[in-house]
């Protein structure tokens, strides 16, 4: 049993953990964007495989592909959804957070930045570095902290602060932080999960309204698992 992980995620490295252990054959595959990525264990490989097609070439090397990647990576999901025609495929995909009333929500990061604009003067984009570009029409001018895992290509706007760092957060520093940037207004993708969670707790503490980018739909016609141990099962039911 050759499986392929597609990764990226928390979710993806304590499932190859899982299986290696169990003595499934895992790949891990990695997009190849944050410079110093946390492996996973088993084997790894790393770069796109050049759209469908590439990818389709790809899984003759494998029995059965895992997308564990994040909820926001919507090409490598759809790709894996197109390549898999005679291969098995599952979809793990964490669960987004549990609304609060109070969030505003957005369908998109243009108009989480429209509605960012309205709400405050110094937002906290935590939207991930290829996003940015969609914030600076709206928010060019607003004091805004934006934090990135990589420094972007993007030029920021010289009113905006960038700071880099990495997960997972806690609540201590993420009240200091925004605190100190003296944050208005907090932005974020519905990423669910603990890690960035506690800049969440953060802004109901401190009474800083929060604007959040629903997820996009997930593949159609994929079956689809939200939690690690669902996902073993999935695999070693192949096996
Ligand atoms: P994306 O927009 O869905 O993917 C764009 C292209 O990047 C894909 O078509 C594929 O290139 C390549 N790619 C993406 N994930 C890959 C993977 N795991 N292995 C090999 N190639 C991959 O992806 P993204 O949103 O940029 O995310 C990139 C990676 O970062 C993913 O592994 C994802 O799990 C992780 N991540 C994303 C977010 C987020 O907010 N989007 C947050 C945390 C982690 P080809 O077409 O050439 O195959």
């Amino acid at each position: 049993m050759r499986l392929l992980l597609l990764g990226g995620t928390s979710e993806a490295r304590e499932l190859a953990a899982l299986l290696v252990e169990a003595g499934v054959d895992v790949t891990t595959s990695l997009a190849g964007r944050v410079a110093r990525p946390r492996l996973p264990v088993g084997k790894v490989r790393i770069g796109g495989f050049g759209g469908v097609s590439g990818l389709r070439a790809a899984l003759t090397d494998y029995d059965a592909v895992v997308d564990a990647t994040h909820p926001f990576a919507l090409g490598m999901t759809a790709n894996a959804a197109a390549a898999c025609t005679d291969l098995p495929l599952l979809r793990l995909e964490r669960p987004g957070w549990d609304p609060d009333p109070a969030w505003h929500h957005a369908d998109t990061h243009e108009e989480a930045a429209r509605r960012a604009a309205q709400l405050g003067t110094r937002p906290f984009l935590t939207v991930g570095r290829q996003e940015l570009a969609r914030f600076v029409p709206d928010l060019g001018r607003h004091a805004v902290l934006a934090r990135v895992v990589d420094v972007p290509d993007l030029d920021p706007p010289a009113a905006w602060r960038l700071v880099t760092s990495r997960g997972p957060y806690r609540l201590d520093g993420e009240l200091e932080l925004m605190r100190e940037h003296r944050s208005d207004v907090l932005v974020t993708k519905d990423s669910g999960g603990t890690y960035t969670w506690p800049k969440m707790a953060a802004a109901r503490e401190l009474g800083v309204p929060v604007v959040v980018v629903r997820r996009p739909p997930g593949p159609p016609g994929v079956p689809t698992v939200h939690d690690v141990a669902a996902a073993f099962d999935w695999v070693t039911d192949l096996v």
